[in-house]
Order: C-alpha cells, then sequence, then structure tokens
C-alpha cells in the first residue's frame, strides 16, 4: 500500500480575525502534544468540499479545521493523501493516527474513537437525464448502481433485492461511467453537486432523489482517532469544542456556499406581494376533525400538522392568519364556497374543487388505508372490500375518485372518523376509509384492540394549500413558501405528530413501524422532488454557462488569432475528418496550399503592421470566396489551406482560379494590388495527409517557379491558362 506523504504545516492563516479562545487541556493532554508533536491524518484528495485539490493545493472544509485544530493546540498534521480504501485501512491497520471524513458506524467501533460529527450531508441518488421519472427505490430494480467501494452505506444498498451493485474507488470513475451508460445510477453525497456544477462531464446528469433507506442516516462525518491514542482524541475533541457556532457557519459559508441555495429558508417577495401580506388578514378553514393533520383543541385552538405549518408561515411572511371556525369539513367547504374564507390550510386537489380553487404543488403524501374489526382478514386489494358496507367521510376528495375507479363498492358516507370507526366497531360498517395518519390517531385514543388496519389503498392524500380563485397573489406567494420549505421543517413537523402519538404502548408495532415508515418516505420523497427540481435548475443554468464558455474556449482553441480562421491544429484535424471520410465512402477532396507572393517585400516596404492587415484583409476575402462545404486555415505566415471536400481536380481548379482572379483584382488598404500562388493536391486511394500536403507544397513550389500569381498540381495537368492570367496582371 502506497501512500502519500505530504507535510503540511499549518501557520495561523485562516483565522487571523479571530482570537484563539483558550482550550483547557490537562496536564498529561499537554505532555502528550509535546511528546507527539506530529498527528498523521489520512484525508481524501477528492472528496469536494472537504478536502480536494484546486490547482495544486489540498484545500477544504476539512483543512480549515485541522488549521483550526493546530492553532489552538500546537499540534501539526502531516497528511497521507489517499482514496477512501487505502487510507481506511492504513487507519485499520493503525499506520496512521487519525482518519478524516469518517462516518460512525458501530462496526468501526473496534477500531474507531469517534469525534462528535462536524458535519452531516444527504446522500444523493443520481441518473442520466433520460432516466426517465424516479419514483423511489423501486425505480432502480434492474439497473445498474454505482457506489463507491466501502462506503458506509453499501450494506444498505446491498440489502435491496433486484439492484446490481457497480463498485468504484473514486468519484471521478463513478460519474465518468454514469454519463457514457455505463450505470444507470449513482449513489453519491450532495455536496458533491459543487464539484459536479464545477466539472463539464456531468452534462446529461440529474438529481433524482435524496436516498432514503430504513437504517440509514445521513453521512455525518467525523474525525477518527486511533482508540489507544486516548490522549490525543480527548484533545481534538476538545478543539472541535471550543470552535464557535458563529465559526462553525463561517466554514459552512465559504465551503457549502452554493449548496446551501437548495435548502430553502429565504422567500423572495415582489413589491406587490408584500404589499398585499401587508394589508390583508388571511382567513383560512381546516378540517376541524382532522387530528393529527388539523384540528382544534379543547380550548379551541387550531393544532395538528397544518399548525405548525402555518406558525412557520406567520414567522416567514410576517403574514396575519385568521382561522374560521367550522363544525366540521363540509362546512369548510362550503365557507370556502361562499368566500367565507380565502383558503383552506390542506386540501387535496380535485377536478371538480379545481372550479373554483387554485392549488399550490402538494407538499404531503399521506397513504389511505382501510380500518376493519380486528378478527377482519387482511385486505391486499381494495376490490377485496366488494360484497361489504364501506364508510368513508362525507365530501373527502377520495369519495368521488373512489365511486369512479371502484365502482362495485358499496361506499357508505360518514360523517367523519368517529362516526366511521365506531361504525366498524359496531359492526354496521365492515371497514372504513381514511388517511394513515387520521385512523392511526383515533386508533391510540378510542378503538386500541378493538380495531386495525387491515390494508393499505394504493390511492393517497396528497396535500396542498388551496386558495379561491380570485386571489392569484395569495396563490403566489403560498408557492413560494412551498418551494422553500425545508427537509429539516418537514421532518420536524413529522416526529412532533407522528410517531409519538403512535409509540405509547402499542403491541402491534411491527406493521405500524412498516407503515410509518412508508409514509415518511412518502413525505421525504414528495419533498425531495421538488427540491430536485429546483436542484436540477440550477444545475442546468451551470451547465449552460458552461456550455458558452466552452463554445468560447473552443473557438480560441481551434481559431487563428490574427485572421480568426482556422488554426494549424484545427486544419489538422479536419483533414483527417476528411480523409477519413473519403477513404470510407470512395470520395475524393481537394487540398490546396495558398501562398501570397512577394510578401516579405510588403513588410519590408510598409512595416509588419501593415502586413497584419493584410493578411486579415485577405482571410475576408478568401473567405467570402470559398464555397459553404470549404474550409480555410491559417496554415502559417502568410500561407493559407483550404479544404476542398466532395471536389476533383476539375472543380478545385476552377474554384482556385477564381480566387486567384480575386485575390489580383482585389485593391489591399495601402498596399495596393497583390497576387497569390497556389499548389493543388486531390485525394486519391491510399493517401494520407503528409502525402496530400507534400503534393500541393510541391505544387505551390512549382507555381512560384513558373512565374507566381499561378494554380498548379502534381495530380493534374493544369491548363495554360494561368499564364495569360499572369499577363494580364503584369499590366
Ligand atoms: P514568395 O513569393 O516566394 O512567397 O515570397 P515571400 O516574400 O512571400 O516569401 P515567403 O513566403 O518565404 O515569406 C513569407 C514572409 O511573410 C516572411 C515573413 O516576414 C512574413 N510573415 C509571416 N508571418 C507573418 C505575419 O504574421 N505578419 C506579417 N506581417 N508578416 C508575416
Ligand atoms: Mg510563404
Ligand atoms: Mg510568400
Amino acid at each position: 500500500m502506497k501512500l502519500l506523504f505530504i507535510c503540511l504545516l499549518y501557520i495561523s492563516g485562516f483565522s487571523t480575525a479571530i482570537a484563539a479562545p483558550e482550550i483547557e487541556l490537562t496536564e498529561s493532554e499537554q505532555a502528550y502534544i509535546i511528546e507527539n508533536p506530529v498527528i498523521n491524518v489520512g484525508v481524501m484528495p477528492d472528496f469536494t468540499p472537504f478536502s480536494y485539490y484546486i490547482e495544486n493545493t489540498l484545500v477544504g472544509f476539512e483543512h480549515d479545521l485541522l488549521a483550526l485544530v493546530s492553532e489552538r493546540t500546537g499540534l501539526k498534521f502531516e497528511l497521507k493523501i489517499d482514496k477512501w480504501t487505502t487510507i481506511y485501512n492504513s487507519f485499520k491497520n493503525k499506520e496512521i493516527d487519525m482518519i478524516s471524513s469518517i462516518s460512525y458506524k458501530k462496526f468501526r467501533e473496534p477500531f474507531t474513537v469517534f469525534t462528535s460529527a462536524y458535519y452531516e450531508i444527504p446522500i444523493m441518488i443520481f441518473v442520466r437525464d433520460d432516466f426517465g421519472d424516479y419514483l423511489g427505490i423501486k425505480s432502480l430494480y434492474g439497473k445498474k448502481v454505482g457506489v463507491l467501494k466501502d462506503v458506509f452505506y453499501v450494506k444498505e444498498i446491498e440489502k435491496i433485492k433486484g439492484i446490481e451493485i457497480v463498485y468504484y474507488d473514486n468519484y471521478e470513475e463513478l460519474t465518468k461511467d454514469l454519463v457514457f451508460g455505463k450505470v444507470d445510477a449513482l449513489i453519491q453525497n450532495l455536496t458533491n453537486i459543487n464539484y459536479l456544477i464545477k466539472k463539464n462531464v456531468y452534462k446529461n446528469l440529474k438529481l433524482a432523489s435524496e436516498l432514503v433507506l430504513p437504517n440509514t442516516k445521513n453521512e455525518d462525518l467525523r474525525f477518527g482517532v486511533q482508540p489507544d491514542k486516548v490522549l490525543l482524541s480527548s484533545i481534538i475533541q476538545k478543539s472541535l469544542n471550543s470552535i464557535s457556532n458563529k465559526e462553525k457557519e463561517s466554514l459552512i459559508d465559504k465551503w457549502m456556499g452554493s449548496i446551501k441555495e437548495y435548502s430553502g429558508e429565504h422567500i423572495e417577495l415582489t413589491d406587490m406581494e408584500l404589499a398585499y401580506l401587508d394589508s390583508h388578514i388571511i382567513k383560512y378553514c381546516i378540517n376541524p376533525n382532522g387530528l393529527p393533520l388539523e384540528g382544534f383543541d379543547e380550548k379551541g385552538q387550531h393544532i395538528g400538522m397544518s399548525s405548525d405549518y402555518y406558525s412557520l408561515f406567520k414567522n416567514i411572511l410576517g403574514a396575519k392568519f385568521q382561522i374560521v371556525k367550522t363544525q366540521d369539513w363540509n362546512q369548510s367547504m362550503n365557507y370556502i364556497q361562499q368566500k367565507k374564507c380565502d383558503m383552506l390550510a390542506f386540501s387535496m386537489e380535485t377536478l371538480e374543487r379545481k372550479e373554483y380553487l387554485n392549488f399550490t404543488s402538494n407538499f404531503i403524501e399521506v397513504p389511505l388505508v382501510v380500518a376493519t374489526r380486528v378478527d377482519g382478514p387482511f385486505i391486499n386489494n381494495i376490490l377485496d372490500l366488494e360484497g361489504h358496507r364501506i364508510g368513508i367521510t362525507r365530501g373527502d376528495a377520495f369519495v368521488k375518485i373512489l365511486r369512479q375507479k371502484y365502482p362495485s363498492l358499496d361506499l357508505v358516507e360518514v360523517n367523519g372518523v368517529y362516526d366511521g370507526l365506531d361504525g366498524v366497531k359496531d359492526g354496521d360498517l365492515f371497514g372504513y376509509i381514511d388517511t394513515l395518519v387520521s385512523i392511526g390517531y383515533e386508533f391510540q385514543n378510542r378503538y386500541f384492540g378493538e380495531l386495525k388496519i387491515a390494508g393499505k389503498i394504493s390511492e393517497e392524500l396528497k396535500l396542498s394549500m388551496a386558495v379561491v380563485k380570485e386571489d392569484e397573489v395569495l396563490l403566489n406567494i403560498l408557492q413560494k413558501i412551498v418551494n422553500n420549505l425545508s427537509n429539516h421543517f418537514h421532518r420536524e413537523v413529522f416526529n412532533k405528530w407522528i410517531p409519538v402519538k403512535y409509540e405509547k404502548g402499542i403491541n402491534y408495532s411491527l406493521v405500524w413501524k412498516v407503515v410509518l415508515v412508508a409514509l415518511f418516505v412518502l413525505i421525504i420523497i414528495s419533498y425531495w422532488n421538488r427540491k430536485v427540481i429546483k436542484a436540477n435548475g440550477l444545475l442546468k443554468e451551470a451547465q449552460q454557462d458552461i456550455e458558452k464558455k466552452n463554445r468560447e474556449l473552443e473557438k480560441l482553441a481551434t481559431t487563428d488569432k490574427l485572421t480568426s480562421l482556422y488554426n494549424r491544429r484545427k486544419i489538422d484535424e479536419l483533414l483527417q475528418i476528411e480523409v477519413n471520410r473519403s477513404k470510407r465512402f470512395n470520395h475524393t477532396f481537394g487540398v490546396v496550399i495558398l501562398d501570397l507572393d512577394y510578401f516579405k517585400k510588403v513588410n519590408d516596404d510598409f512595416g509588419h503592421q501593415v502586413g497584419d492587415k493584410v493578411l486579415k484583409e485577405l482571410s475576408t476575402l478568401l473567405a467570402a470566396k470559398i464555397r459553404k462545404t470549404d474550409f480555410i486555415g491559417r496554415f502559417g505566415g502568410e500561407e493559407f489551406l483550404i479544404i476542398c471536400p466532395e471536389s476533383d481536380d476539375v472543380s478545385t481548379y476552377e474554384l482556385m482560379e477564381m480566387i486567384r482572379v480575386t485575390v489580383s483584382d482585389h485593391r489591399f488598404t495601402t498596399v495596393g494590388t497583390l497576387t497569390a500562388s497556389m499548389g493543388i493536391s486531390i485525394f486519391k486511394p491510399g493517401d494520407d495527409i503528409d502525402g496530400l500536403i507534400k503534393r500541393a507544397d510541391t505544387a505551390l513550389y512549382k507555381a512560384k517557379g513558373e512565374g507566381r500569381n499561378r494554380v498548379e498540381s502534381c495530380d493534374f495537368n493544369t491548363p495554360t491558362a494561368t499564364v495569360d492570367q499572369l499577363e494580364t496582371h503584369a499590366l
């Protein structure tokens, strides 16, 4: 195992503005530093933005952290830079004292003392543009998915049946293989988006989703220390503790800056929208019996998930919301139609409702389930409910959908979740359909042990905010806020209202766990889909920018500065293409070298700058005279090379004669008339570039030798007309 050793002495440079806080080290810790002033740390060369190269310097978040530690403790770090597998193995083999970018995993404990996490990064799934819709992990079934070897979530991915995992040593290779279709998806850190945007190779990639696996948390990055170096780990931990929040923020700003654009929080409102918020009290209705989604407490206060969302909206927007109380959901629906309220806090978009309401995009998705008595059978398919009376809440978005989709079901409308579940308990109804969250919530309160969730129905409740049709300003404001809801916030609301309620003394927790995980995944996916659309927008913009720059670069790399014609490199490339094409299709083409006659004299008589102007003027003239299909480049000095595809001796000669006359007829600024000589070669089977150029050059030499202002070729006999032209010119 070969490690790259680089000794890096951190001289205080990074945090000159910050007075280093005191760290209280014990005597033995201080002694440790004196005895072991140099610590070797394994870092990666390509782990953007934590540790990577900018030009020849290794930089990144982790290096700034190490610099802070160094400054506060006097420790010096010697870096061992290599790919993850290598530094990880060296760390396991106790060849290095410390490792960076390591995630906490129980199985790593025997050989690692972990510091606290210095960053948490979500793991993302990337696919190519043509992947189609990404509908969760099942979209990867039967597909090749690239991952980094030994990355901590590999074991979880390996558990997913039906996915073909391809292992990689580094991101570069992994990404290249996705770009070129060798794998169908790749899994890597969100932070690498920075890297993706900067690197042109990612043109055809898009973000599909965050990776959400049951046992997989976001990647947390820590330092790992050898377990026998107890003092070292406490010194490092103490120095990490000494880094203030402000310092941490500025580090994150510095290195993760562009990622922050994706996480939302900041909402830009137009003047009109701001004026609207200033002058309006927004009245909204909820479903009073919809807990935990929404409802009222004993004091008549709005509670539930929607109340948390509304508190946030109030804070962010500075908006004034006012709830309009109703008895039940039906009354809320009537109120909004009568414009007694402006909006519904949570509502599902249906065709019928769209006639009088506008909807934001949905930001919560909840599965629909059926509750039955505990002794009933499990339901695999909604059609298993045929022939039974099934309750559903009147006015529910699903009444119509289910009636249309499953006309054979005997759906009985009830007044709400209590009515429905009571009906099931009493045997009046066989089952009751509602959202998982509503039924689950009531189960805890009333029906525990009597009813069960018998199955999931393929339908889902997708919740948006609904606004009366006339009020487009409000709709736009709300849509902006939906776009900016953070993952963190969704999680918080979810944790507050769902798991806590369900965990109280349940013994059929397995069913719950499965369904809850599904629900959680759904909510997160719905959130990420929007995030991803936004991130892809930014990615596209960056790509367009890169493409534009590349076009400019490409132009610079292929054109001659003085004349703006193709340069020698490009001309060689074009010649090769023509040779290949002519070989393949058994065609021919002409190559011409054009050289100004007595050009030295122009320089001598008028100076080099005038000479340059002549070359420019000639270039414009030539470029205008050749055909659209021909190519012209500056071959060197005052020599030009013209390629005439699909042209034989006759057509090439005629074209060159025309050009010769054009040049000799032209009056160059300052200089007056000039002439040019041309040598032609015609491609023949077995030819290569060298042969073609050599023959054109010989022909040019011949033209010069025979008096200049001539077109000559070694491949065919040229008519004698040129001589007449020469005489004409001599006049
Ligand atoms: P000939 O008819 O035999 O071609 O005579 P010539 O004077 O044109 O001779 P030759 O082609 O050997 O010399 C080319 C001259 O072109 C040499 C150099 O001074 C001039 N030259 C080459 N490149 C440039 C340029 O970029 N700008 C200017 N002003 N002059 C150039
Ligand atoms: Mg020359
Ligand atoms: Mg010349």
